[in-house]
């Protein structure tokens, strides 16, 4: 999967359409298109990573994401009641699509552990 076919990539570029929440000039957020929770956002940086493993050479990034992630958080209005951060990775992380994202869920108890 390349930046031209990356369905990430292309919501970044405009091409593919998302129900967009935020976009910043290095990152986006969206509403994932198949919900597990009432707020479920995506938190995509819009240079392709494959996963949280690139975040090992790029800290700044990695700090700018979860920066992200509370500020899009507390403008859901999940802020005070909780809420979940997940970063699938790879096949056994159950990682589907190859572009890293954190998903953003909260609007509901949440289970522990997943499965
Ligand atoms: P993961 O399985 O952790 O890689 O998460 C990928 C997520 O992306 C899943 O929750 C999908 O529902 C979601 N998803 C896939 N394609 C799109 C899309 N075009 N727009 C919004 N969400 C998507
Ligand atoms: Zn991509």
């Amino acid at each position: 999967m390349n930046e031209t076919t990356c369905p990430f990539c292309r919501i970044a570029a405009g091409t593919l359409p998302a129900d967009l929440v935020a976009t910043e000039a290095s990152w986006i957020a969206f509403r994932d298109l198949h919900p597990q929770a009432p707020v479920h956002v995506l938190i995509v940086p819009r240079r392709h990573l494959v996963s949280a493993v690139e975040l090992e050479n790029d800290p700044a990034l990695a700090g700018t994401l979860l920066a992200a992630v509370a500020r899009v958080a507390r403008r859901e209005g999940l802020a005070e009641r909780g809420y979940r951060i997940v970063s699938n990775v790879g096949h056994e992380g159950g990682q589907t699509v190859p572009h890293l994202h954190f998903h953003l869920l909260g609007g509901r108890p949440l289970h522990w552990p997943p499965g």
